[in-house]
């Protein structure tokens, strides 16, 4: 399972960054377009933080939108549905991703 692997990833990072202190919250941007379930995460992550010094962790998942650009209208749309890389305002298909490809590791909440 992806999120299983994704989640022993974020378990390094976050203890690293953690450095001994307790962590209660992690906070994850996560795009649209990385193909990862937040409820699949959220519950691989209850498995992956038994091994580690984040037991008592829960992960809070931010789903950012996929958001396309166009080189030929300069207009900003969302992707809705399938994936399809064309602009939502004139369907031209000129485009660059704006956002929606993160994987990001926003932020830890620790105790005390
Ligand atoms: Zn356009």
């Amino acid at each position: 399972m992806h999120e299983l692997s994704l989640c022993r990833s974020i378990s390094v990072i976050a203890e690293r960054a953690a450095a001994g202190r307790e962590v209660t919250t992690i906070h994850l941007d996560v795009g649209e377009l990385r193909q990862v379930v937040p409820e699949t995460l959220t519950y691989c992550w209850t498995i992956v933080r038994e091994d580690t010094a984040l037991a008592d962790s829960v992960l809070c998942v931010n789903q950012i939108p996929a958001v396309i650009a166009c080189d030929d209208c300069q207009a900003q749309t969302r992707m809705r549905g399938i994936p399809i890389l064309v602009c939502g305002s004139c369907g031209s298909g000129h485009v660059a991703v704006v956002t929606g490809e993160e994987f990001l590791l926003r932020s830890l909440d620790v105790r005390g």
